[in-house]
């Protein structure tokens, strides 16, 4: 498996409606293995939101507000990454996925409310989680599972202060 680097860019985020959504967002982006998220908005309470979790949770998941989106893209094109839009209109994803998969670096753009055109074609995919519309959470989530054939679930988050231990019933934790 080669070791990708995967960054979520957040776009159309609306502080004030959008500040739950894209906070899980960012956290279902950390749980399932991407290294950070960029939001094209300026939004200090997500970023302390995440902040709060990598702190208790561990790892090194990184949010960053103010971000231009097309100098996000462009940097990030200009430094050998790939650009993967989660849009219904794409190309559905079992059918590009393989395509990806051997990618180092991707950006995963998701939108909030209508995405300007512009994106689908700055995009080097366009990738639909079916042709149904739902939302930017499960979509990111079934992206990355794909995207990682699974072994995302296994992950660890090095210099956790709480951690779970699997129980069959019940909550059990690690730390304070
Ligand atoms: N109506 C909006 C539009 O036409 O762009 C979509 C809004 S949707 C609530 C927010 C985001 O969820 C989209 O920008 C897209 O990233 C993601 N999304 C929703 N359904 C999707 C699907 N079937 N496949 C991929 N991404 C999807």
């Amino acid at each position: 498996m080669p070791a990708r680097e995967v960054v979520i860019l957040r776009i159309g985020h609306r502080p004030e409606r959008d500040q739950r959504v894209t906070t899980h967002v960012g956290l279902t982006g950390r749980a399932l293995g991407a290294a950070g998220m960029y939001l094209a908005a300026s939004d200090k309470g997500v970023v302390r939101s995440i902040a709060d979790v990598v702190g208790r949770w561990g790892g090194d998941f990184f949010c960053e507000d103010n971000v231009k989106w097309r100098s996000c893209i462009k940097e990030w094109k200009a430094s050998g990454g790939s650009v993967v839009h989660l849009t219904m209109y794409g190309l559905n994803l079992p059918d590009v996925v393989g395509e990806i998969r051997p990618r180092k670096k991707i950006l995963v753009i998701v939108g909030a409310e209508k995405v300007p055109g512009e994106i689908y074609g700055l995009s080097d995919y366009n990738v639909a989680v079916t042709a149904q519309p739902h939302s930017e959470i499960s979509s990111l989530a079934l992206f990355l599972d794909h995207l990682f054939s699974g072994e995302e679930l296994r992950n660890e988050f090095p210099g956790a202060q709480i951690r779970i231990v699997p129980s069959k019933a019940g909550k059990q934790t690690e730390g304070r």
